[in-house]
């Protein structure tokens, strides 16, 4: 049974309809790259799935349960699926170790003991375990990004959202990252990502996802879709046909 199930999925911003239908079923342990052009609707389509979006039609199915537009089901939803995104986000005034302990404590009440034991395992997980006191400016971004990383594993989410994540980083911290991201395919996590990677989603992803103008235009695996795109939008945005 798949994980994740988006059938007919639409959403407006006014008069602006930016997902237009979108399906897509997801197994658990897949790992999808999400492609396509700047407005497609990549990152409304991730926050749809992740509730920080509400949908106008369609449905969202999350390991069987129905994605509600009520503020309990959104919640219930965004604790089940993490996401991260460009921006690290992470508190300042906080080191990496209680950045990663503060949401498990604030929105599951984990108790400060075992926030912090789970905090100290994700850390270990992204390759900073020595990294538990040290200040966010303290560390490069790929750190931060990692930290980030960390923190969304912290809540033991069923599936991970990836905007972008290494889009911000210079060019050397790149790798770092999609380290951790190949680790965490390799361990069975459920990932979707958006990314301009193309050669870590041929190598890393089983499905890519070509978007275009609020649709999933093309998918398939990554030696099909990178190697024999169907449609001449696909051509385009590859840079292979003109
Ligand atoms: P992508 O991530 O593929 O670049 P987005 O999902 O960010 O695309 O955006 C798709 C379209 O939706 C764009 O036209 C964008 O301007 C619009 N859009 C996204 N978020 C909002 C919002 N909060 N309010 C109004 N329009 C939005
Ligand atoms: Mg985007």
């Amino acid at each position: 049974m798949s994980l994740i199930a988006v059938t007919e999925l639409k959403k407006r911003f006014g008069a602006n309809e930016v997902l237009k239908g979108i399906n897509l079923d997801i197994m658990p342990g897949e790992v999808i790259a999400i492609i396509g052009k700047s407005g497609s609707g990549k990152s409304t389509f991730l926050r749809c799935i992740n509730g920080l979006e509400t949908v106008d039609e369609g449905s969202i199915l999350v390991a069987g349960a129905q994605l509600l537009p009520d503020e309990v089901h959104l919640k219930a939803l965004r604790l089940k699926v993490g996401m991260i995104f460009q921006q690290f986000n992470l508190f300042p005034h906080l080191s990496a170790g209680r950045n990663v302990m503060l949401s498990q404590m604030v929105v599951k009440k984990t108790g400060k003991a075992q926030a912090e034991a789970m905090a100290r395992r994700q850390l270990e997980r992204v390759g900073l375990a020595h990294k538990f006191d040290a200040y966010p400016d303290e560390l490069s971004g790929g750190q931060q990004q990692r930290v980030a990383i960390a923190r969304a594993l912290a809540m033991e989410p069923i599936a991970l959202l990836c905007d972008e994540i290494t889009s911000a980083l210079d060019p050397e911290l790149v790798a770092e990252v999609l380290a951790v991201v190949r680790e965490l395919a390799a361990e069975g996590m459920t990932l979707m990502m958006v990314t301009h990677e193309m050669k870590f989603a041929r190598d890393v992803c089983s499905r890519v996802v070509f978007m275009h103008e609020g649709r999933v235009h093309e998918v398939g695996p990554p030696e099909e879709v990178f190697s024999a795109p169907k449609t001449v939008e696909l051509q385009r945005f590859l840079g292979h046909g003109h």
